[in-house]
């Protein structure tokens, strides 16, 4: 299947991947899991290996790799540990942002520091009022002389409390269709008038940091405005369709441990005299899984195959993030199911599989507002 969508350079990078994260992260991965945290170094030594630059230029210290390689390697540190993806996702959206929208003097002074991991980020935009309805946030931006003053607050922010760099989506024209009048500030962390709280734990990928942001009176340069002021809303779209094949790819990773784990137990569990791996009610599992998965990775990798060739991949991003999220929970709990009472118990990695997997249909967009995504583009036809 990797054939069909990796060139040379693409094998060559997963073998220096793989064996880049053997050493680094799977012997922690256990840990992370335990220690309900992420430590910073791992997020470090990933950026200094080049894994946070794949969609950005080698001009601004990024690996240029593109946005296959991208879903690969996001799929390899899945498979070992998924929040670890999770919380290097945000350091991939804002660099793309970055790269794509900022003018030359933000590239040189934030894009370096994002593209080597020398600066974590987190992509500010749900609000208590605002979750699918990402148009309807209230945070404000004030334009005052060089200035701009913002109040509000965010919630469910991925790397709250861990970031240096927070962008944050705001309303500047509040006498517009909110489309229109949205923009969005990067505000440094230790700013005045920002406050960060994690006052809750999560069901699955544990280890990320995740909280609410509240700005009260934050005033920032108006060189930290990112992009044309006003098109907020139309670059966190196109943000979007990259984070769905981010999330698709960490979705990918799971299922693809779960099934290799399920192979593993299912070859050496004797049950009745002889492996369980011989019932044909297992195989029948172990065939649909893999289906399952061979379609998710398929849907993921040929709508980043669209985005490369320049064309546009809206529906087809939706497609695979609804998919691979919704098969990634169903085959980590056929793993579950394979490995019996183990697969229950936290002395397998399964039942962790199967927590950290229901975050992706909720987490970039609800599968509910990708199936919305998807009929609106059928639709149009
Ligand atoms: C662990 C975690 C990390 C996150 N990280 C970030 C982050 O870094 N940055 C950030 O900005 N946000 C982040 N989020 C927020 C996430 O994007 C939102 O939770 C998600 O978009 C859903 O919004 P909501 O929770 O307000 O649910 P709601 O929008 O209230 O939805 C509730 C239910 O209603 C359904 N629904 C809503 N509208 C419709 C409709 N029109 N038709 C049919 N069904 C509908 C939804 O699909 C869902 O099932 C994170 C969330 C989690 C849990």
């Amino acid at each position: 299947m990797e054939n069909l969508f990796f060139t040379d350079n693409v094998h060559a990078a997963k073998k220096k991947v793989m064996s880049f994260l053997q050493k680094e992260l799977e012997p922690i991965k256990n840990d992370i899991n335990r220690a309900n945290k992420i430590p910073i170094a791992i997020l470090k030594k990933m950026g200094k290996e080049g894994l946070f630059g794949p969609l950005i230029p080698q001009k601004y210290r990024g690996t240029e790799l593109g946005i296959i390689a991208h879903c690969m390697i996001t799929e390899e540190i899945s498979k070992i540990n998924v929040a670890v993806s999770v919380s290097r996702t945000p350091c991939i959206l804002m660099g793309y942002l970055l790269n794509k929208f900022s003018k030359e003097q933000q590239k040189e002074k934030y894009l370096k520091q994002v593209a080597t991991g020398d600066k974590i980020c987190s992509i500010c935009v749900t609000e208590e009022m605002a979750g699918s309805n990402v148009a309807d946030i209230k945070t404000t931006a004030e334009k005052k002389g060089n200035s701009y003053l913002l109040n509000g607050s965010k919630k469910f922010i991925t790397n709250a409390g861990l970031s240096d760099y927070y962008f944050i989506w705001a309303i500047s024209n509040q006498n517009v269709n909110p489309r229109g009048g949205m923009s969005v500030f990067l505000v440094e962390k230790d700013i005045p008038g920002l406050r960060i709280e994690n006052p809750y734990n999560l069901m699955g990928i544990n280890g990320i940091y995740n909280g609410n942001l509240e700005l009260k009176n934050v005033e920032i340069p108006e060189e930290n405005l990112i992009g044309m002021e006003g098109n907020g809303f139309n670059d966190l779209m196109d943000v979007f369709n990259i984070e769905r094949l981010t999330l698709s790819s960490e979705c990918n990773g799971i299922a693809l441990a779960a099934l290799e784990e399920s192979k593993n137990y299912a070859k050496t569990r004797i049950q009745f005299n002889k492996p369980i791996a011989s019932f044909q009610l297992i195989k029948l599992k172990i065939a649909e899984m893999a289906t399952k998965l061979q379609a998710a990775r398929l849907l993921t990798f040929s709508a980043a195959k669209l985005s490369e060739m320049k064309l546009n991949f809206t529906k087809e991003a939706s497609m695979a993030k609804a998919y691979s999220s919704k098969t990634s929970l169903e085959i980590a709990s056929e793993a579950v199911q394979i490995h019996g009472g183990n697969g229950y118990t936290d002395m397998y990695p399964v039942e962790r599989y199967m927590r950290d997997a229901k975050f992706f249909m909720i987490g970039g967009g609800t599968t509910e507002i990708q199936n919305l995504i998807i009929a609106r583009e059928e639709l149009k036809k």
